[in-house]
């Protein structure tokens, strides 16, 4: 278990785009350890988990508006 490698976390993520006020402004879909990826947004009041990168996009762009 290499876990220096995650130095990718949600909570690192939500840190770097700071600043945003609760915006929508940036979202990341991060694998999870297990076979699903973790979702959050920017405004951190979203987080969710989808079974492929491209499904948590998905639910990125929906959890913003860009895809309704
Ligand atoms: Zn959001």
């Amino acid at each position: 278990m290499s876990d220096n490698l995650m130095h990718d976390s949600p909570t690192e993520f939500l840190h770097n785009v700071a600043n945003t006020n609760g915006e929508c402004i940036a979202q990341s879909v991060i694998p999870n350890n297990k076979d699903t990826y973790l979702v959050a947004c920017s405004c951190e009041k979203w987080e969710t988990t989808a079974p492929t990168r491209e499904e948590g996009l998905n639910m990125a762009r929906r959890h913003t508006g860009h895809l309704v």
